[in-house]
């Protein structure tokens, strides 16, 4: 059998899979669906970070971009940690 599925996206908030997004257009499991969308701030240079999509999937990059070149992977920044 082929997979040839769209891109499995990761939860922002809890890492679990995503199932839609929510009105930022970021991936969300259904349990986060009604969260509030996902702030993260650059720890480097302070402006807001943007969910970016890249060859593997979602992640986080600095609006400064291209000045600053800070990425977080989603797993990085949600609750569970392993
Ligand atoms: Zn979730
Ligand atoms: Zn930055």
């Amino acid at each position: 059998m082929s997979r040839k599925e769209t891109k499995m996206a990761s939860c922002v908030f809890c890492g679990e899979s995503a199932t839609k997004q929510n009105q930022e257009g970021q991936p969300v499991c259904r349990d986060h669906a009604e969260q509030p969308p996902k702030n993260v701030e650059c720890p480097d240079c302070g402006l807001p970070m943007k969910l970016k999509e890249g060859q593997y999937g979602f992640f986080w990059g600095c609006e400064g971009y291209p000045q600053c070149q800070k990425t977080f992977q989603i797993q990085d920044l949600t609750d569970r940690e392993d």
